[in-house]
């Protein structure tokens, strides 16, 4: 019996890594970010000093790699061999992303990956457009969201976690025009699938809300 594929989307913040992290790993499937391709991307963009418009080449030739990952670890990202991991989680680069993702070019370099990735299903895969274009068909599509200030306490707090230092208002700010940009683009806004389970993530637990998606997944 074939292995499901589950789309999971949403703004930043929402708690989609987390939650598909750990639906994957209860499900015996792989988990895939999605988000960290178009960091790569951004990231190549941003040390080559290019802009993020020509960014295609790039995309295409980027060459991207995930470790398998363990209950809770942070997955291993790398870009041609570099380990990338902490370096993609940068404010500058988050905000470089959602640039280089409005790029037609960039995304169907990215999407054709992820299909590659996901084809033989068994796979949980977050992003923002996994529902809508780059699994259409998943059997499960879940459209994950929280309000804005709870996502970006959220943020703020991770942020603190690393060490790095921003304050409240800035990273709600920046979550915000990033936000405004994925939902206006052209290609592919962020926007839940018309078949998505829409699950709004405050005030709820991460375990509730991994079982809740879980008892949905048949194989
Ligand atoms: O999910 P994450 O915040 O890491 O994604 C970084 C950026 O990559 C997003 O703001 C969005 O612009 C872009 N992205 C996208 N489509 C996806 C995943 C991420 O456009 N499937």
């Amino acid at each position: 019996m074939r292995r499901w594929v589950v789309a999971i989307d949403g703004p930043a913040g929402a708690g989609k890594s987390t939650v598909a992290r750990l639906l994957a790993d209860r499900l015996g499937y792989v988990y895939l970010d999605s988000g960290a391709m178009y960091r790569c991307v951004a990231l190549l963009v941003l040390r080559r000093g290019m802009p993020p418009e020509e960014a295609t080449c790039l995309a295409q030739q980027a060459q991207i790699t995930f470790d398998p990952v363990g209950v809770g670890e942070p997955q291993r990202v790398t870009l041609s061999g570099e380990d990338v991991t902490a370096a993609i989680r940068a404010p500058e680069v988050s905000q470089m992303a959602s640039k280089v993702a409005a790029v037609p070019g960039v995304r169907s370099a990215l999407v054709q990956l992820q299909r590659a990735l996901g084809a033989e299903g068994g796979v949980v895969m977050e992003g923002r457009d996994i529902g809508t274009v780059v699994f259409p068909e998943a059997e499960l599509k879940v459209f994950l969201t929280a309000s804005s200030e709870e996502r970006a306490r959220r943020r703020h707090a991770e942020l603190e976690a690393r060490g790095e230092t921003m304050d409240y208002q800035t990273v709600l700010a920046e979550q915000r025009e990033r936000d405004e940009r994925d939902q206006t683009r052209e290609a592919s806004p962020l926007v839940a699938a018309s078949d998505a389970l829409a699950v709004l993530t405050d005030g709820r637990t991460i375990d509730e809300i991994v079982t809740e998606l879980a008892g949905k997944v048949s194989t």
